[in-house]
């Protein structure tokens, strides 16, 4: 598998956690895509448009022949398929799949920006990536990733919510 991705996920209805793992599982499915690694999952306070449900949030990576608009298109049938509607900018969604990092690619079109441009304001993502490739550096960022956590005014609102060992940090009944 000649390429490398990091793809953010994120879920504030229905099911989250079975959404996550619905996603993941559609997602490496496919014979052309390898998990490699994955974060644990976190729990985080909606940004952007607060007036809805906490979000479950992980990054996962995977190693796969697509290329990055191939990678997408099937990112974006997933969201379908797990029933996804568009309604509200960053508002509530089963499921969101964001390509964070392609190779080493900077794409620019329409349709994708890589890396993912909000990635570096968001602890919802930043915080898990940080736990899954604790030696990421990124050309053009002139300091550790690390280092930019420590300033957002989000992190506090993200919180372990199941190890990636598998054991449960919070006591959750019905997700
Ligand atoms: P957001 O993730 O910002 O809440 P959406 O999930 O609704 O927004 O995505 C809207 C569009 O963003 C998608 O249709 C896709 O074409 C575009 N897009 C641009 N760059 C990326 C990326 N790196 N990963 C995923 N989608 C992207
Ligand atoms: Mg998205």
């Amino acid at each position: 598998m000649k390429n490398n991705a990091v793809i953010a996920l994120g879920s504030n209805v229905g099911n989250r956690y079975d959404n996550l793992v619905a996603a993941v599982n559609k997602l490496t499915d496919s014979s052309n895509i390898n998990l490699v690694n994955y974060s644990s999952i976190y729990e985080t306070d909606p940004v952007g448009y607060e007036q809805q449900e906490q979000f479950l949030n992980m990054v996962i990576e995977v190693n796969t022949e697509l290329n990055a608009f191939e990678l997408l298109k099937r990112c974006l049938n997933i969201e379908l398929e797990l029933g996804r509607k568009r309604e509200i900018k960053w508002g509530p969604r089963t499921i969101d799949l964001d390509i964070l990092l392609f190779n080493q690619e900077n794409i620019k079109s329409e349709t994708l920006i890589v890396p993912h441009p909000r990635m570096f304001d968001r602890a919802f993502v930043l915080v898990p990536l940080i736990e899954m490739k604790p030696e990421l550096k990124l050309p053009g960022l002139a300091r550790p990733i690390a280092a930019l956590i420590t300033e957002l005014p989000d992190k506090e609102g993200v919180r372990l919510w199941k190890r990636k060992n598998g054991e449960d940090v919070f006591e959750h009944i019905g997700n």
